[in-house]
This record gives structure tokens, C-alpha cells and sequence, in this order.
């Protein structure tokens, strides 16, 4: 099957595996696991922060994030297509009385620095409070860039507000531009990484940030039931990640490209974006849309059906497959 729905559909490789079963472990709970502290540090010294925890999923650490940097009655600055605002079930809402501000992203994945200043509420017992800008780098694949991250972070310094980063995919942002992640994240109070997604771990998340911070998330962790003990296992296999899985991103955003260019020569098929391992196009209506979906499935291509189609490469989509695809839709639209 070439799965082209998600990069989380990755499998972990024998290689993975057997790294995985060999970790030394212990009760992470406790501060016992040599290969969670080990992987904390390797992640917070290439992310340049104080400190980092490891978490079973991006959403979790997002949450953790937002509890530790916010407290009830205040807000959050987000983009109104964030994961943080629209993917999260509403948690930071629910578990932490902490208020959103949606605001619409930008055709780039940015905000508006000029709409975010004019959501920032005055200090008026009218409103919540508001604290904390978050921002999504890649959005949809889309890289934001580093002229842009400094702007954010001046604005935010200037504004008193702190800065988090739903870095889901940040490695991906930080192989388009031909930079360290450090790079990125320099101009973030705290930042999230998915391990989970292209860089092909079966679970985890890090979050990283000051040290206080990081012990403020901890607390959360525990809260949300996010502390897990012999979680080695768990760490081995993003060290493996980072190991094996970083320089070959670009051939993921190589894939892409390539599926970009010729799907949008064909005439029955608008190229919405196409940014780092994702392709986004528009059919004419659902009805194509199912009907490819089918077509492909029935041939070993999975798709995710409907007018409009997000396509994404990652480590299990070769070159090779590559190809099928083009060529598969190619037939599609033929006939
Ligand atoms: C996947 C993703 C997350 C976290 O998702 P989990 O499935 O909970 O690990 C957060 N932000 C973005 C942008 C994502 O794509």
C-alpha cells in the first residue's frame, strides 16, 4: 500500500525495532530512564533550550504547553486553522479555562502581525487576559520563514506576550531552509516536536523550553495522565529518528514536488499548494474526488477522497512509488 494519507503512517523499521528492544530503561516517573533523560537532553541541546520533556503525543504536549504558560481567565492568540485551535478538541478550553482568539491565517501559514496587535485585549476587567501568541511552523507544509519567526518574537516581547510553537513538523521547516532547528526556535519561548510524524517514530512528542517552564509542564503531564514509566522504549526509537530519519526529509519534500508538478500539468486538477511533503489539490467536485479515491485504493494507493485532496510523502514513499502515483493519476484523468 502506498499511503499517502498522513507521514503519521509510518512503520517503524526493523532497525527501529531492535534499538527500541534494546534500550536500557527504567521508571521515567521517578527520573529513572537513561534513555528518556538522555533523548530529554539530546532534544532540548538541538532545539537551544534550557530543558525538554518527552510526551506520548503532539496534542498532549501542545495542552501541557498552554496549561503551563497560561492560567484561568486568560487567552492565547491562535491561528483560526491551527492544530492548537481546531484539531485539539478544545482542550486548553476545557482542561485549563484557558480562552482562544482565533485569527485567520494567511495564504503563507503566517499571521497577520497587524490583526493579531488588534486581538490583543487592553488590561479591562471586560476581557480575559491575554498572554500567549502560538504559531504552527509548518501549517499545511507551509515554512515560515526566519525574517518572519524574528518579527513574531519582537512582537510578542514588545507586547508582553510569550511565544509557544506548535513545531509538529519543524524538522521539515528547518530541511527547506537549509537550517538547524535551533535556528528556528531561537525566536520561541517553547516549542513542540512531533516524532511521530516524518520523522517516522511510532509515538512521542518533546517539548521544550526554560527550565521553570519545563517543570511546570511536568506537573501538567502527570495531571493528563501523560507520565509513562519504562518509556525508554519510547525514547530509543525517536533517537533512532534523529539518527536516521532528519537529512532524509529532503528526499520527502523531493517526492512532493515532483507529484506537484505533474499532477497540476493535468487539466482536471487545480494545485492548491505544494510546500515541504505535502501536496494540496482541488477537483471539480466530491464525486471525482470519491471516484479517484476508489481508483486508487483498488490499485494501492491511498488517498484521502474529496473535492479537495491532501497528499503527503514521508519515509515509507519512494521514488519508485512516486511514479505509481503520477502515473496512476495520469490513467484516472485519461479516461
Ligand atoms: C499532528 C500534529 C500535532 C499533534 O498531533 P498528535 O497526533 O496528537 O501527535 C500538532 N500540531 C500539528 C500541526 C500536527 O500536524
Amino acid at each position: 500500500m502506498i499511503d499517502l494519507r498522513s507521514d503519521t503512517t509510518t512503520q517503524p523499521s526493523v532497525a527501529m525495532r531492535s534499538q527500541m528492544a534494546n534500550a536500557p530503561v527504567g521508571d521515567d516517573v521517578f527520573g529513572d530512564d537513561p534513555s528518556v533523560n538522555a533523548l530529554q537532553d539530546r532534544v532540548a541541546s538541538l532545539t537551544g533550550k534550557e530543558s525538554a520533556l518527552l510526551l506520548p503525543s503532539g496534542t498532549q504536549s501542545n495542552l501541557v504547553a498552554l496549561l503551563a504558560h497560561c492560567q484561568r481567565g486568560e487567552e492565547y492568540l491562535v491561528g483560526q486553522e491551527y492544530h492548537t485551535y481546531q484539531y485539539e478538541a478544545g482542550g486548553a478550553a476545557v482542561f485549563g479555562s484557558i480562552q482562544p482568539q482565533p485569527i485567520p491565517v494567511s495564504a503563507d501559514g503566517s499571521l497577520d502581525l497587524d490583526l493579531v496587535r488588534s486581538r490583543i485585549k487592553p488590561d479591562d476587567p471586560h476581557f480575559a487576559m491575554t498572554r500567549l501568541l502560538v504559531l504552527e511552523n509548518t501549517h499545511n507544509g507551509k515554512v515560515l520563514g526566519l525574517d518572519y519567526m524574528g518579527q513574531a518574537y519582537e512582537f510578542a516581547r514588545r507586547h508582553g506576550l510569550l511565544l509557544h510553537l506548535d513545531g509538529a513538523r519543524v524538522f521539515n521547516a528547518a530541511t527547506e531552509l537549509g537550517v538547524g532547528v535551533k535556528e528556528i526556535v531561537r525566536h520561541v519561548d517553547s516549542v513542540s516536536v512531533c516524532f511521530s510524524k516524518g520523522l517516522g517514530a511510532p509515538v512521542g512528542s518533546v517539548l521544550c523550553g526554560s527550565g521553570p517552564f519545563i517543570a511546570a509542564a511536568k506537573r501538567w503531564r502527570k495531571m493528563a495522565g501523560g507520565g509513562l514509566r519504562q518509556a525508554g522504549v519510547l525514547a530509543a526509537a525517536i533517537d533512532y529518528a534523529l539518527d536516521h530519519h532528519v537529512d532524509r526529509l529532503r528526499y520527502d519534500h523531493a517526492h512532493a514536488k515532483r507529484i506537484a508538478q505533474a499532477l497540476s500539468e493535468i487539466d482536471a486538477i487545480t494545485l492548491i499548494s505544494s510546500q515541504t511533503n505535502m501536496v494540496f489539490i482541488e477537483l471539480s467536485d466530491d464525486d471525482i474526488g470519491v471516484k479517484l479515491g476508489q481508483f486508487l485504493a483498488e490499485r494501492g494507493v491511498n488517498v484521502l477522497g474529496g473535492k479537495r485532496m491532501r497528499l503527503v510523502t514521508h519515509l515509507d514513499i519512494s521514488a519508485a512509488d512516486t511514479d505509481t502515483v503520477i502515473f496512476l493519476f495520469r490513467e484516472f484523468f485519461a479516461s
